[in-house]
């Protein structure tokens, strides 16, 4: 399995930008699983998570409101135009496409740089026929339908291996300290 390289190594050389695009986002219908899904390219690796669809500023909010608590580099924001931005996109980074009818998740990842920027997407509504052409990689966890979030989880863990390393969240008000029993928390908001 190849790696990105570690933030906790003392390197010149930043790791790629990763992006998560949310497609096709429905306010209403869609509120909690688009939050989650947020939090869950946050917590697997991503640099930024790109909203399209219909705007919603709440998500913004929990997003930002996370990584201001819990810390880390977290970047969000809206995209009206997202079907342009990725033709942008395509010119200088991979895009990977995670839908049911895709490539098998453990037989794809062996191609898909980690050296480039990359933007995963994941689709709410029914996405444009147009992103399956321009997808680099069209990446099925499993082909049977289910969640973007649990897609979007197996493929990052597997793509760039496990999501444990603290050390990319600095800066919080908040650091969770792991505990067989109970809750843990430093409150650095306190010092
Ligand atoms: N209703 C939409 C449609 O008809 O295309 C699909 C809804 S599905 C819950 C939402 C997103 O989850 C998909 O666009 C895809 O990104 C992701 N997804 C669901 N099942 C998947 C799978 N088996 N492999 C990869 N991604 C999957």
């Amino acid at each position: 399995m190849r790696h990105r390289p570690s933030r906790e190594c003392v390197t010149e050389v930043e790791p790629p930008r990763l992006s998560v695009l949310r497609l096709g986002h429905r306010r209403e219908r869609d509120k909690r699983i688009t939050s989650h899904l947020g939090l869950t390219a946050r917590a697997f690796g991503a640099d930024e998570v790109i909203l399209a669809g219909e705007e919603d500023p709440s998500a913004l909010e929990t997003w930002n409101s996370v990584a201001e608590r819990f810390g880390g580099e977290f970047e969000c924001r809206f995209e009206a135009k997202p079907m342009s931005w990725l033709r942008r996109f395509s010119k200088s980074g991979t895009i990977v496409h995670l839908t049911m009818y895709g490539e098998p998740w453990n037989e794809a990842i062996a191609g898909i740089p980690t050296d480039s920027p990359t933007v995963v997407v994941v689709g709410g509504t029914k996405v444009p026929g147009e992103l399956f052409r321009m997808a680099d990689h069209n990446v099925a966890v499993g082909n049977q339908p289910h969640s973007e979030v649990a897609a979007l989880a197996v493929f990052l863990e597997s793509w760039l291996g496990p999501v444990d390393d603290s050390s990319r969240f600095t800066g919080g008000q908040i650091e969770v300290v792991p505990s067989e029993r109970g809750k843990r928390v430093l409150n650095r908001e306190e010092d």
